[in-house]
């Protein structure tokens, strides 16, 4: 039968990680969607904590396989890193949400995330700057989300790199903020434009007193560094409550909108250009 070759590897997913057959079949599945237009991307509003106003969105990559299944990122996305797919895929991922978010009437904001291994790929700021031109999208627009896993490899290399990017105009979020471990030395040493907290910490910060206090001392950093702060994962109107209590500058999460085809805010990205 025509699915009997077909790859059953949720199967091989365990606790442990997937099994490598199961990585080679994935990796595989992973190329022909890339060329086959099987990836798409959702996006998710970044709204103003104090004003309520969405001023950008994160794209988010999704892939539906042959099979109908919505393969998570947080499953794929480590077996392209170590397989090198990430980096036509990060650039597709780029390509399409500048092309999305340069057709907007609005001048909203588009994060994308970027890989360690793209930030260590040479020529990264240069692929970027390329996607700027082609797609005519104002620099400042485009913000990009790193983690810190994307620093420690090569530490001058990625700030070199970083430095490119920000030549160019380019912002830079530092993503999964206090999950890493060397947060502060990281924030330090190189060029950030804004810090996201990891959701983990948002969850219950409006009742768990220590998430309270870790979620202020973030704040207080950013305050002191100068950097806006978006807190990730808010889902409730109490956490939202919390956040606007303490001055966070943005949030994000499904309270405030879940990852969802651009189709589904075109009232955010169609209406009067803003003055
Ligand atoms: P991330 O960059 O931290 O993205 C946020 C994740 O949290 C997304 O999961 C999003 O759907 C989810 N999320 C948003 N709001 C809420 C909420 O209120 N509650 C909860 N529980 N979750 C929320 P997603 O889309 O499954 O992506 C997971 C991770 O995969 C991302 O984490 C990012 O590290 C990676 N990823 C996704 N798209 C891309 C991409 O285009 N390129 C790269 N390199 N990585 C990507
Ligand atoms: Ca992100
Ligand atoms: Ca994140
Ligand atoms: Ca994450």
């Amino acid at each position: 039968a025509k699915n009997e070759g077909r790859c059953t590897y949720r199967f091989f997913e365990a606790a442990m990680g997937v099994q490598v057959t199961a990585r080679r079949m994935i990796e595989h599945e992973l190329r022909q969607a890339l060329a086959r237009q099987g990836l798409f991307l959702v996006y998710q509003p970044q709204t103003r904590v104090d004003s309520g106003e969405t001023v950008g969105f994160e794209a988010l990559v999704r892939w539906r396989n042959e099979a109908g299944e919505d393969v998570p990122p947080s499953l794929f996305i480590p077996i392209a890193e170590e397989s090198g797919t990430i980096l036509p895929i990060g650039e597709w991922v780029l390509r399409t949400a500048c092309r999305e978010a340069a057709g907007w009437s609005q001048p909203l904001g588009i994060a994308v995330n970027v890989s360690p291994v793209q930030i260590h790929n040479a020529g990264f700021a240069r692929v970027v700057h390329e996607i700027l031109l082609e797609t005519g999208l104002t620099p400042q627009r485009l913000e990009l989300e790193i983690t810190e896993t994307a620093l420690i490899r090569d530490l001058n290399r990625a700030l070199a790199t970083l430095r490119q990017l920000k030549a160019l105009g380019v912002r830079i979020a530092m993503d999964d903020f206090g999950t890493g471990y060397s947060s502060l030395s990281n924030l330090r040493a190189f060029p950030f434009d804004k810090i996201k907290i990891d959701g983990s910490f948002i969850k219950a910060v409006d009742s768990n007193d220590q998430a309270a206090t870790i979620v202020r001392a973030v704040l207080g950093l950013g305050k002191g560094l100068g950097l806006p702060v978006l807190a990730e994962g808010v889902e409730t109107p109490g956490e939202l409550r919390f956040l606007n209590a303490e001055m966070c500058t943005e949030a994000q999460g499904y309270l405030l909108g879940r990852p969802a085809r651009i189709e589904q805010f075109r009232h955010l990205t169609e209406g009067e250009a803003r003055r």
